[in-house]
């Protein structure tokens, strides 16, 4: 499947749109984006093709970030509730994911005998859940992220973004996700296509990298929250 992810000035869905057209070539049964505009966090998504979720639009929702998907599902058939993103059960905090969680069942039950509340069959939507649950110990959503991804088991991109807060998380293990960095704008991918139209600016991320997007900065640090530099290519092949 294929994740991206946008943040900037200006207006983040049809970038969205067409960065998971060009992501398509990696399969897709469900498509699926969240925006962000300050009135919370809006999820547009169903079972089908990247242009069956633009024609289910009825004209492109407003917000300067976001997130999008194409699954190829691994956890439960391509239905509309099984697409990407997933959310907490109060829907502030939304999360793509290209990968398969091992443990999802035993925290699936655990997050369960607390309170959240599931509406869909993948390994996915304990991610959103477990992230809301630890912003609610901690106060802080970089951190709950961190936590969050210590507690998976399993392969993982994610990108995930939180309702009132201008940033976007992303964080790998085992799943690709590149950083592409443009003037006015940052975009995360699992691959360069996504965002190849705005730039060919890149940086590869590896394996225990967590990501924050604010619009005018990026910072990537290690699961033990040292900053991590990394090399920043440009990329030499036509879209
Ligand atoms: N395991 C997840 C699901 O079935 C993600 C699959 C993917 O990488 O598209 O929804």
């Amino acid at each position: 499947c294929g994740i991206i992810a946008r943040i900037g000035h200006g207006n983040a869905a049809e970038t969205l749109l067409s960065g998971l057209e060009n992501l398509e070539y990696r399969g897709y049964d469900s498509a699926g984006i969240a925006v962000q505009n300050g009135s919370g966090v809006k999820i547009h998504k169903c079972s089908g093709e990247v242009s069956d979720l633009k024609s289910s639009l009825e004209s492109r929702p407003h917000g300067n970030m976001g997130i999008g998907h194409t699954r190829w599902s691994t956890h439960g058939p391509p239905t509309d509730e099984n697409a990407h993103p997933h959310t907490d059960t109060a829907g502030d905090v939304a999360v793509v994911h290209n990968g398969v969680i091992d443990n999802y069942d035993e925290l699936r039950s655990e997050l369960q005998a607390k309170g959240h509340e599931f509406e869909s069959e993948t390994d996915t939507e304990v991610i959103p859940h477990l992230i809301d649950d630890y912003r609610e110990e901690t106060g802080d959503s970089e951190t709950a992220v961190r936590r969050a991804v210590e507690t998976l088991e399993g392969s993982y991109a994610i990108a995930a973004i939180v309702d009132g807060e201008e940033a976007v998380y992303a964080a790998r293990k085992g799943s690709p996700l590149v950083l592409g960095l443009d003037e006015e704008e940052w975009f995360l991918a699992s691959d360069v296509p996504a965002f190849l139209d705005y730039t060919d600016e890149v940086i590869y991320l590896e394996d225990g990298d967590l990501v924050v997007l604010e619009p005018d900065s990026y910072q990537i640090t290690d699961l033990g929250g040292e900053t991590v530099e990394r090399s920043t290519d440009t990329v030499d092949w036509d879209p």
